[in-house]
C-alpha cells in the first residue's frame, strides 16, 4: 500500500512530495522524498506521525469536569483523589470498556494513534478479585481494538497507602493485588499481547507500572520488574513520581531522599523507564534524570487542573532530557493543546515568550511536538511515532482547510495547530495501515457514544 503526501513530517524534518510504502502487516517499508505519486493514495493534507499518549487512566474520562466545585475546606490533589475513589467505586467492567472505547475514539480523532494505559482498577466493586484476574485489562484491550488504537498496557502494582509499606485505605481496595497474583496477571497479559481482532496490525505491547514509591516498597518494585523481565526484559516500566510536594516531603521523611533522587540511586533508570509527572525536581535531579535516558511523562492539562506545580522544563530540555505527553485524567484529549500548555506554563512563570526553544528548531510548538513524538515512542516501547521504515503506519493527515491552518506550511502549520484557535486540526487518521478516522469521523463513534451515554447515566444517577 502507498500514501503520497505533498508535505510530510519525517524524522529529519518537513519534506516535499513524500511517497510512503507500507505492507498489509502494518509496517512502513520505504519512504521516498521528491517522489512522484504514481498510483498511490493521495493524502488530503499535510501528513505527520500519530502522537503517542503516554499516560492514561481511561475511567477518569467519565469524571472530567465534575470535580470543579469548591469543597468545604480547601481543595487539593488529595481532596480530588477522594472524589476520584468515590467515582471509581461504582465502575463495572462494562462501564470501563464503554468509557475507554469512547475515550480512545476521541483520542484518534484528536491525532493520538497509541496510548499507554496505566491499568490499576483490577478488582470488583467489593474489593474481591474477578473470576478472571485479567477482566478489567481485557476490557481495556477490547476498547483499544474496537477503536483501532495502538496500546501499551501497563498493569499497575499497588500495595500500600504511603511510604514505608503502610496498609492501603478502603478507597484503594480495587487496586491492591497479592504479589503472586500480580506476577500471573503480567504473564497472562504478556502471553496475549499479540492477540487482536484487527487484521495484520501488531498494535499492542505489555509493560508494567509500579504505581509510585508511595504504593510499592523497594522489594515490591524489584519483584514487579523481575516478573516483567521473565517475559520481556526490554518492556517499558512506568511510575508516578514527584507529582505533589507532599509526596516529596513524605519521601524525604521515609528515605532522606526525594522520589526522583531515590529512583536515580536505586532503580537503575534507563530508556525503559517513564517517570510520570516528575514535577518537583531539584537541580541535581533535573541534571541526572536528563542523563539517564528515561522519559518524563508530562501531563500538562491534568497537572494544571490538579494544581501539581510546574515542571522545570527549561533546564531539563537544555540538558537534552526526553519527554512525552499524556492525557492522564483526560480533562484534555488533544495533543496540540497539551504541548501548548507546556510552553504557556513557562511563559506565565517567567513573563517571557518562546521559552522552550531548541537549538535547531525556531518554532517553539513544533519543536516541542517533535520531541513529544520521540519521547512518546520510547515510553510506549512501540515502533511508532515516526514516518520511517520499520515504524508502524500510523499517520495523521492535518486539516489544512481549518481556518486557523489556512496558508500555513511545515512547522508554521504545527505551531498554528498548537497555539492557534483551530477547531478541527485533524482530518484523517491511519493506524497500522488502516484508516480509523476519515473527515474527522470514526466509523464506530455512534455506537461508542450510545454505550458511553448509558454508562454515564448509571454512574451519575
Ligand atoms: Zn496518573
Amino acid at each position: 500500500m502507498k500514501l503520497f503526501a505533498k508535505e510530510a513530517l519525517l524524522p529529519e524534518g518537513w519534506q516535499p512530495n513524500v511517497l510512503i510504502e507500507f505492507g498489509a502487516d502494518s509496517w512502513i517499508s520505504n519512504v521516498k522524498v521528491n517522489a512522484a505519486p504514481g498510483d498511490a493514495e493521495r493524502a488530503r493534507g499535510p501528513v505527520i506521525p500519530g502522537m503517542p499518549n503516554l499516560h492514561s487512566h481511561a475511567f477518569q474520562r467519565a469524571m472530567a469536569g465534575l470535580t470543579e466545585k469548591a469543597g468545604p475546606s480547601g481543595d487539593s490533589f488529595w481532596t480530588w483523589r477522594e472524589l476520584m475513589y468515590k467515582f471509581l467505586s461504582r465502575i463495572t467492567p462494562e462501564d470501563n470498556e464503554a468509557i475507554a472505547t469512547q475515550l480512545y475514539i476521541e483520542m484518534l480523532k484528536a491525532g493520538y494513534t497509541a496510548v499507554a494505559e496505566f491499568d490499576y482498577l483490577h478488582h470488583d466493586i467489593d474489593g474481591q478479585p474477578y473470576a478472571d484476574r485479567t477482566e478489567m485489562s481485557t476490557r481495556l484491550m477490547a476498547a483499544a481494538d474496537t477503536a483501532g488504537i495502538g496500546m501499551t498496557l501497563l498493569p499497575v502494582l499497588y500495595r500500600h497507602s504511603t511510604f514505608g509499606g503502610l496498609p492501603p485505605t478502603e478507597g484503594q481496595k480495587r487496586f491492591v493485588m497479592a504479589l503472586d497474583d500480580y506476577a500471573e496477571l503480567v504473564h497472562e497479559l504478556l502471553a496475549r499481547r499479540g492477540e487482536s481482532k484487527r487484521p495484520g496490525a501488531m498494535l499492542r505491547r505489555v509493560g508494567i507500572a509500579p504505581h509510585s514509591l508511595r504504593a510499592v516498597t523497594p522489594d515490591e518494585l524489584t519483584f514487579a520488574i523481575n516478573a516483567l523481565d521473565q517475559g520481556d526484559a526490554a518492556a517499558p516500566i512506568h511510575i508516578h513520581a514527584a507529582e505533589q510536594l507532599k509526596e516529596v516531603n513524605d519521601c524525604l521523611a521515609w528515605s532522606h531522599k526525594r522520589p526522583v533522587a531515590w529512583l536515580l540511586d536505586n532503580a537503575n533508570l534507563s530508556d525503559r523507564w517513564c517517570l510520570v509527572h516528575a514535577t518537583h525536581l531539584d537541580d541535581d535531579e533535573t541534571f541526572r534524570l536528563a542523563q539517564s535516558g528515561a522519559v518524563v511523562g508530562l501531563c500538562p492539562t491534568t497537572e494544571a487542573n490538579l494544581g501539581d506545580g510546574i515542571f522545570n522544563a527549561p533546564d531539563y530540555l537544555m540538558q537534552k532530557g526526553r519527554f512525552g505527553i499524556g492525557g492522564d485524567s483526560h480533562v484534555g484529549v488533544d495533543p496540540f493543546r497539551e504541548v501548548a500548555v507546556i510552553e504557556y506554563a513557562q511563559r506565565l512563570k517567567s513573563a517571557r515568550r518562546n521559552v522552550l526553544t531548541t537549538a535547531n528548531i525556531r518554532n517553539v510548538g513544533a519543536g516541542l511536538f517533535r520531541q513529544a513524538l520521540a519521547g512518546g515512542q520510547q515510553a510506549l516501547g512501540q515502533r511508532a511515532g515516526a514516518i520511517a521504515p520499520g515504524c508502524r503506519a500510523d499517520f495523521v493527515v492535518m486539516n489544512a482547510e481549518d481556518p486557523a491552518l489556512i496558508e500555513r506550511e511545515g512547522d508554521d502549520l504545527l505551531d498554528a495547530a498548537i497555539f492557534g484557535p483551530a477547531r478541527n486540526p485533524v482530518r484523517d487518521v491511519m493506524v497500522g495501515g488502516h484508516w480509523r478516522v476519515r473527515e474527522g469521523r470514526h466509523a464506530g463513534e455512534e455506537a461508542a457514544l450510545n454505550s458511553y451515554r448509558k454508562t454515564l447515566k448509571r454512574l451519575l444517577a
